[in-house]
Formats: structure tokens, C-alpha cells, sequence
């Protein structure tokens, strides 16, 4: 068996983004229609369509190296969307499927987040300035869809904690040495 070299290893590495891409692409829809809050499916459906961006830089990629992007199977995505098809097979109180299925979709961000943060560090040691841009985007917007997937997730763990209204307004706060919680409430100090 002959040695791997970087470039076979980010071409491999590669091509298992590209069987995952793919999976999602399909496996994006099923998310969607799953969820119950109209806000975490326009979530699941604005990602879609960013998810097939992501095929499509990746098929640029391969094209601008003459190689092929099939050929891997992407086994931990397989056991990704797998885990979360036997969570939609659960009964659940109103919220906490929604709270699942954020669970589920933010795993894989997590996965996808550490791939392309190395094949892009790859693309930049071997010289591949256009592909390192390219997967730098994609790696921005899976950041993002991650972050917003937590922003959503707050509403919806409350709602699955069923303690929906009128709650956890913070009330006397001229000098509360609360700590806020992260990211919200940082805005209008008056
Ligand atoms: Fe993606
Ligand atoms: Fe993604």
C-alpha cells in the first residue's frame, strides 16, 4: 500500500464532504417537515438551499483539480441522519420535538464545521487559493446556521420546558449582577 500524501488526503477528505452534502440535500426536507415551528422550518429550508451551494462549490473544486467527486461513502453522516430518523420515531410532548430535532441538526453542523475547517486549512497549505475560499464560505454558513439553530432553540427549550408565557422576564435589573444569558439581551441599555 502506497502512502498518502496531503493532496490524497483533502482529496479524500473531499469527497466524503461531498457524500454528505449530498445525504443532506436529501435528508434536509424530511427536517422541515417535521418541525413544528414555522420558524425552524424556514430554518431547515433556507439551510437546504445553502446545502446544495455547498455541493455545487465543492463540484467546482473537483472540476478545477480534473477530479472526481464521487467515489466515498460518508459513513459518519450515514449514522447522523440515521440517529435522527429513530428520534422522529419517538412520541412527543408539544416543543420538545422541535427541541430533538435542533439536537439532531446541530450535530451535523458540528460535524460539518470541523470538516471543512480542515480541508480549508488543506486547501491553503497545498496552494489552492480559489478552493480555500470556497470552502471557507461554506464553512462560514454552516457557523452561522449553528449559531441560529441556538437562537432558535431558546424559544423552543422553554416551550419544551412547558413554561411558555409571561416567564423569565428579567424584572428588577437596574444593577443586576445576574449574569445575562449569552448573546440575547446585550442591546438597547437605555
Ligand atoms: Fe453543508
Ligand atoms: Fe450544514
Amino acid at each position: 500500500m502506497s502512502k498518502l500524501s496531503l493532496r490524497e488526503l483533502y482529496l479524500d477528505e473531499l469527497r466524503d464532504l461531498y457524500d454528505a452534502e449530498n445525504r443532506l440535500v436529501k435528508a434536509l426536507p424530511k427536517l422541515a417537515k417535521e418541525a413544528e415551528s414555522q420558524e425552524l422550518r424556514s430554518g431547515f429550508e433556507e439551510h437546504l438551499e445553502q446545502t446544495k451551494g455547498h455541493v455545487e462549490r465543492l463540484q467546482e473544486i473537483f472540476e478545477a483539480m480534473g477530479e472526481k467527486p464521487s467515489g466515498k461513502r460518508c459513513a459518519a453522516m450515514v449514522g447522523l441522519i440515521q440517529e435522527g430518523d429513530e428520534m422522529m420515531d419517538e412520541d412527543f410532548e408539544t416543543g420538545v420535538k422541535d427541541a430533538a430535532l435542533i439536537s439532531a441538526a446541530q450535530r451535523v453542523e458540528h460535524y460539518e464545521i470541523a470538516a471543512y475547517g480542515c480541508v480549508k486549512t488543506w486547501a491553503g497549505l497545498l496552494g489552492e487559493k480559489e478552493a480555500q475560499d470556497l470552502l471557507q464560505q461554506t464553512l462560514n454558513e454552516e457557523k452561522e446556521t449553528d449559531e441560529k439553530l441556538t437562537e432558535i432553540s431558546e424559544a423552543i427549550n422553554t416551550d419544551a420546558m412547558g413554561s411558555v408565557s409571561g416567564k423569565s422576564t428579567v424584572q428588577d435589573e437596574d444593577q443586576s449582577e445576574v449574569p445575562r444569558p449569552r448573546g440575547k439581551s446585550r442591546s438597547a441599555k437605555a
